[in-house]
Formats: structure tokens, sequence, C-alpha cells
């Protein structure tokens, strides 16, 4: 993903003269892009609007039966487990065990493979984003998404993104497993694993997000967006130390029932008031009208240290952590089904 502020410039000072040159120019364009207006591009056209809700609608009645458990001790052994895989670039051997891993971890849900070639600006790839689905008893879906391949442009070096495609596979995979095991009652819940989210060069409207792009899409014409009644992102969720954007690019009154679950779980302390406008999986889907979150700490490690560097690895992320973002996911699919 990408963020369109000044901590994206910062964090290009510490890299070399070379690199640093090219990623201020980019961060600059970007600023000046999000300043503008932060829904003005092709990947992220005005949205479809459908009515704005009320937040306090969805806190739960009393008596209305507890969210389910997840554990974030299980999720961080599964996260630790899936990057030990090695990068998962598109193309890669490695990639290729991460889908394997993905499936064989899914067992029990129904699991719909979404095989496509993309065009990127490297020419075309095989893609592959992974939905696994658990039907429940009332008519429409809540998604919950993340990413599972790693950096292209770091595919010479060891980057595994434990943080950065490894937190959400290792917390949705606990959530699958909760699901499988406790049945769903509410709306069906598709888990899905997108591909390509990242830029096979350098991030821009064209090169980011090729499986949310084409998923997306997909929705739209067959009529699935339709029923879609949320769209939760997960991303970076593994950060040592949490701290949740407000992302501007995010539904406002579905980030709110967010924020609110977060408080009745107990987990207000992750959230920070820092406000990015996040360019990430969920602007395509946003796009086709679909209410989206993108629950996403983007400053992991001192000034964004880590990101995007061999330094993301296991030891900076933590169960605490995907234990509250599992908290407060689950108490947000709790108030999503008051409805
Ligand atoms: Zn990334």
């Amino acid at each position: 993903m990408k963020f369109v502020n000044k901590l994206y410039a910062k964090a290009a000072r510490q890299k070399n003269a070379a690199l640093l040159c090219a990623l201020l120019c980019l961060g600059l364009f970007a600023a000046c892009r999000g300043a503008k207006d932060a829904s003005a591009s092709a990947q992220n056209p005005t949205p479809v609007s459908r009515p704005a809700l009320n937040p306090a609608d969805f806190d739960p009645a009393p008596g209305t039966p507890a969210a389910l458990k997840v554990s974030g001790e299980r999720a961080f052994k599964t996260l630790k487990e899936f990057v030990v895989l090695g990068p998962r670039y598109v193309g890669s051997k490695g990639h290729e065990m991460a889908e394997r891993y993905i499936v064989d971890h899914l067992q029990g849900a129904e699991i719909e493979q979404d095989h496509f070639n993309a065009q990127t600006v490297l020419g075309q790839f095989p893609m592959d984003n992974i939905i696994a689905k658990f039907p429940g008893k009332k008519d429409g879906i809540l998604v919950i998404a993340g990413h599972y391949d790693t950096n292209y442009p770091l595919k010479n070096t060891s980057f595994i993104g434990a943080n950065d495609g490894g937190s959400n596979v290792g917390l949705m995979l606990e959530i699958a497993a909760a699901l499988r095991e406790h049945g769903n009652d509410g709306y069906s819940v598709w888990l899905v694993f997108t591909d390509g989210e990242e830029a096979m060069k350098t991030w821009s409207d064209q090169d980011s997000v090729y499986g949310s792009k084409q998923l997306a899409a997909r929705w739209a014409k067959d009529g699935t967006a339709d029923k879609v009644k949320a769209f939760l992102l997960l991303d970076m969720i593994g950060d040592k130390d949490l701290h949740l954007e407000q992302d501007a690019n995010s539904t406002p009154w579905l980030a709110e029932v967010v924020r609110r679950a977060g408080a009745r779980a107990g987990r207000q302390a992750v959230f920070s008031n820092r406000v990015n406008g996040i360019e990430d999986d969920h602007l395509p889907f946003r796009a086709v009208g679909i209410p989206v979150d993108d629950i996403i700490d983007l400053d992991y490690g001192f000034d964004n240290i880590y990101h995007h560097t061999t330094e993301d690895t296991p030891d900076k992320c933590s169960a605490q952590s995907l234990q509250a973002v599992g908290d407060i996911v689950m108490e947000t699919l709790r108030a999503l089904n008051t409805h």
C-alpha cells in the first residue's frame, strides 16, 4: 500500500542517494495529487454512493450474543510458519507455496481460487485471489481481506513481509478456524486473500492492487458487489507498537462502526488520531460502491523504518497486536450483524 503524506517523504530520506531522489520526487507528486483530490484517479474514480448509515445504530443491544473469540497467539504462530516459506512475490516458487499453505489451512470452507493473468507494467503474470466462504443465515456478505504477496522490487533480497502480508494472513486463518469451529449465524463471511497488491516497479494507480482491481470489476459485473455489506481490509496489523490510522479514503460510517467496536472490545488504545489518505486494496471495492475500511498501521518501527525492508521480520510483530485487531474485527462482525 501507499500513504499520501509526509511520513512517506520522511522515510525516503533514509534511503541511499539515488533512491532518495526518486522516492522524494514520487512523494512530492503523490502529496500534490492527494492534496487536490484523494478520489480523482483512474483506479479510484468517484465512488458509486450508497447512503451513509448511522454508526450508533450498529451498537449491539443488551443480550446480543458475544463476539466469537480468536487467539492472537495462534495467529502469530501462523504468521511465523507462513513467512518461513520465504519471499512470495508474484511468479516465484514461494508464491506457489504460499497459495498452497493458505488453501490447505482453509479446509472446511468453500474455497474459490480466482486465477487470472494480470497485465502488469512488467508484462503478464499469473495471479490468484483466494476466497474462503463461510455461509451464514442472513442474506448478505461481510468481507475480510488482506494481501499475501510480497514486494516484487525486493525480490532479490530476503524480504519476507512478516507484517506486510504475513500479519493479516496469520489473523485471517485464525478467523477461518473460529468460523469453522463455531459456525456462522449472521451474514456470510468471505475471507479474501488478495494477490498482486504490491507494485511491480513503482506504486501508481496502474501499477498496484492488481488482484483487487480484477475482483472488484468481476463483483460489479456479476452482482456480488451489491450483496457486500462491508469490506474490512487488514494490512500491517502485526506491529508490536500498534497504532491504527484514521484512513481518509475509508467509508466514514464504517470506520466509525469499527472504532466503536474497538472501544467495546476494550481496544481503544490501539487507535491513533493520525489521519492519512491510504491507497490500498480497498479502493477498487469502494469504487464499485462497497463500504470499506482499511485497518492499518503505517508507522512500522521508528519513522516507518522497517516498512519494505528486510527488517520486516516476525520479531517486530507480536501476538498481542494480532489479538487486539482480532478482537476489534470480531466485535465489528457482531455489530454489522445487528442489521
Ligand atoms: Zn508492501
